[in-house]
């Protein structure tokens, strides 16, 4: 598939639908949409109590640094964070229960946990859910155009597209957001926030630095090593992973490129799609399938319950999508023929 999109079959990815969102909302069972208070809370319960238990093993029968179970530990606590996030992700767009107050509550504890501040991510992650796959607009893993990729150094490359630096850079986004955008996801001022959302963010924020005084109180009481061990490497290494990398394949495509819109191409619709509680997103997204047809995009599964095929997938994806067309209104990512023969 060339710069335009094209497929052989003769599909243009890029050409506008032929459904309305309304059709897709109507083709999704009406039980999908409705939001189980008891049901969502049981999920709460039984992560946080799974994220204790783990970690109390890892105390009692894990010591030192030498156990070849720890890294075993990290992959499933680090998972079970994300899993944490991925709730308070349900808690934000308001599809873990009909009242505000709980989902605030209940996103608060859950993000706190994993240091994300719950008011201060929900509001641009809202900007990302209005301009998914807009050049310009969307709010994370925007494009770099042709002309900002040329002017790179050499390292940066490298950090960006080898190593792979962004999947680790949550924490870094959080601060101050991606390169070429301003302002930060904990400054209530910041240009991500209207006046309105200050109460809010400043709400998330004072949590946030509640938790991180709480890890450096840990670490003085029990030694930053065990702090390290039990919750700084799981948190970094394996749920930012976790978090970058599905977000990441969802702005890039796999088989397929996924394009990217400007201007007056881009539509909500064209852009992104709708959420339901995590709980009914399956049966929701198989009863989708059936009116979005080949604009529906799906990586083949391996076999198992661990997702390699994104490893694959996030592989050749770093290795071949370099830059967007600086112009254009419905563009998609290209490689660089050079870089890695430099
Ligand atoms: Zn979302």
């Amino acid at each position: 598939m060339g710069p335009s999109g094209m497929r052989g079959d003769g599909f243009d990815p890029s050409s506008a639908p032929p459904f309305k969102i309304s059709d897709i909302r109507a083709a999704i069972p009406k039980h999908c949409w409705v939001k189980n208070v008891a049901r969502s809370l049981g999920y709460v319960v039984w992560d946080l109590s799974v994220c204790s238990v783990m970690g109390r093993l890892a105390v009692v029968y894990l010591s030192g640094w030498m156990s070849v179970l720890w890294p075993v530990y990290w992959f499933a606590q680090g998972t079970m964070f994300w899993a944490l996030f991925v709730l308070g992700h349900d808690c934000g767009h308001g599809s873990f229960s009909d009242h505000p107050w709980l989902n605030n509550v209940v996103g608060h504890l859950l993000h706190t946990i994993i240091l994300v501040p719950y008011h201060g991510w929900r509001l641009s992650h809202k900007t990302h859910h209005n301009n998914h796959g807009h050049v310009e607009n969307d709010e994370s893993w925007v494009p770099l155009t042709e002309e900002v990729y040329n002017s790179l150094e050499t390292s940066t490359r490298f950090l960006r597209f080898v190593l792979p630096f962004p999947m680790f850079a949550f924490p870094l986004y959080l601060w101050e957001r991606s390169p070429g955008k301003e302002g930060s996801h904990f400054n209530p001022y910041s240009k991500l926030f209207s006046a309105k959302d200050r109460v809010d963010v400043t709400i998330s924020t004072l949590c946030w630095f509640t938790m991180a005084s709480l890890l450096i109180y840990l670490c003085s009481a029990c030694g930053t090593s065990t702090v390290l061990k039990l919750y700084g490497i799981p948190i970094w290494s394996i749920f930012v992973m976790w978090l970058d990398t599905v977000t990441y394949l969802h702005h890039h495509g796999h088989h397929e490129k996924l394009p990217w819109y400007r201007g007056k191409e881009w539509s909500y619709l064209r852009g992104g799609l709708t959420t339901i509680p995590h709980y009914h997103l399956v049966e929701a997204t198989r009863a989708s399938k059936s009116v979005m047809g080949k604009y529906y995009r799906e990586p083949t599964k391996c076999v198992g319950p661990i997702p390699f095929h994104l490893i694959k997938q996030l592989v050749s994806s770093l290795r071949q999508d370099h830059f967007v067309s600086n112009t254009g209104d419905v563009v998609f990512y290209q490689s660089d023929p050079h870089f890695h023969k430099s």
